[in-house]
């Protein structure tokens, strides 16, 4: 039996795709939109859109941005001989919130995972080696999460990386293993970063 009108039912299971959206939520925001004044709603599809099209990879860290290159790497005073290495956009957030770490940063879009089939090609290695060819770089800190995957890819780069002279640290475990970068809090996150250990 249809509840909703072909429209409101197409609008939630748009909405059922996002990430942490279930069904109830869906609903609760397609109802939303559907009350709002004309002008809003098109603004709110205008703005997603907008993104959408102008945000891409900085050309150095590969961080989302609107220009060519972003914001950090723009920023000249910071300390150019540190990288850190995240998996994620959201990671350099995170980190930058603790207002610790004055490097710059590499941003792999995701982990090695034989299981998913994501293999080292597939991930932002290569972009990271070149950078490191080019650049005076001291010292690259593997920040990724640490769980299976998060391990098994910063093992990986610190063997990339060893033979060309280069320090490589992973950051210490004041996040749990298992646990996300992204949640957690900044005073974690900056004694994990504090601790980190050489590979
Ligand atoms: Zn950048």
């Amino acid at each position: 039996m249809n509840y909703y009108s072909a429209p409101i039912a197409r609008l939630i299971d748009e909405f059922t795709k996002l990430p942490g959206i279930g069904r109830k939520t869906a609903q609760r925001l397609a109802f939303h939109v559907i009350g709002m004044p004309h002008e809003e709603v098109s603004v709110l599809a205008e703005t997603i859109i907008e993104a959408k099209k102008s945000v891409k990879y900085c050309s150095i860290c590969t961080n989302l941005t609107d220009r060519e290159t972003c914001n950090i790497c723009n920023d000249k005073k910071r300390d150019m001989t540190v990288i850190c290495v995240v998996e994620d956009p959201r990671d350099v957030v995170a980190m930058e919130k603790t207002k610790e770490f004055h490097g710059y940063y590499h941003v792999l879009h995701g982990v090695i995972s034989p299981l998913e089939g994501i293999g080292p090609e597939e991930i932002r290695i290569k972009e990271l080696l070149t950078r490191l060819a080019e650049n005076e770089v001291k010292e690259v800190i593997l920040a990724t999460n640490p769980n299976i995957e998060g391990e098994a890819t910063a093992m990986y780069i610190a063997k990339l990386l060893k033979p060309l002279g280069i320090k490589v640290s992973r950051i210490a475990y004041g996040i749990p293993v298992g646990g996300d970068l992204e949640y957690a809090d900044e005073i974690t996150l900056s004694k994990a970063m504090e601790g980190r250990r050489e590979l």
